[in-house]
Formats: structure tokens, C-alpha cells, sequence
């Protein structure tokens, strides 16, 4: 299926240092596996430019991500898995 997409992001990479919503917002991030063939497809689909290429791998600016999971909705290659935020016992903080 081919998608009418834009060809950059809805946000540059690093536009959103002065209003970092990852720190209040995320309850979840992206982890990128070795399986990513560097497509740059998430780099396009995050609304908030916290994804970008760098030194030949995807890198996370966590500050900017709000772990809504559009990355790893879009990733092809299913190479984003979304991690919880707390992964330990359930109840004594949520
Ligand atoms: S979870 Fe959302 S905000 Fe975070 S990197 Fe993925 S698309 Fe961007």
C-alpha cells in the first residue's frame, strides 16, 4: 500500500528541546532492535522529531518522545518494540 506521506516530519529532529512533553507524558518508549534495516520510516512518522539517524542507527531523544507508539505501529520490519515505562511491581506506583 502506498501512503501519500509528507517528506519530512511534522517536527524536525531536535526542534522540541524547549518543550520536552517525553518527561510528563510518556508512560511507554520505543526500543529499536537489530532487525532495523534503517529504512527511516519512524524518523518520518514521529510527530515529534525524537527519533533520528546518527552515526549509522536510529537514536531516541527520550526528552521528546511521548511513547505515543507510532514508530513501532509504522516499523516495517517490526524492529520497535514499546517497553513500559515501570516494569516492576504493579500497584505501588499506578
Ligand atoms: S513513541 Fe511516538 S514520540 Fe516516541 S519516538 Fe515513537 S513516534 Fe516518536
Amino acid at each position: 500500500m502506498v501512503k501519500n506521506l509528507p517528506v519530512v516530519p511534522t517536527a524536525k529532529a531536535g526542534s522540541l528541546v524547549e518543550t520536552p512533553t517525553g518527561i510528563t507524558w510518556r508512560v511507554q518508549y520505543p526500543v529499536i532492535s537489530e532487525k532495523c534495516n534503517m529504512c527511516l520510516d519512524c524518523t518520518l512518522f514521529c510527530p515529534d522529531g525524537a527519533l533520528i539517524q546518527q552515526e549509522g542507527k536510529i537514536e531516541l531523544i527520550l526528552s521528546l518522545c511521548k511513547g505515543c507508539g507510532i514508530c513501532a505501529n509504522e516499523c516495517k520490519e517490526n524492529a520497535i518494540q514499546m517497553v513500559p515505562e515501570y516494569s516492576g511491581v504493579q500497584g505501588v506506583f499506578r
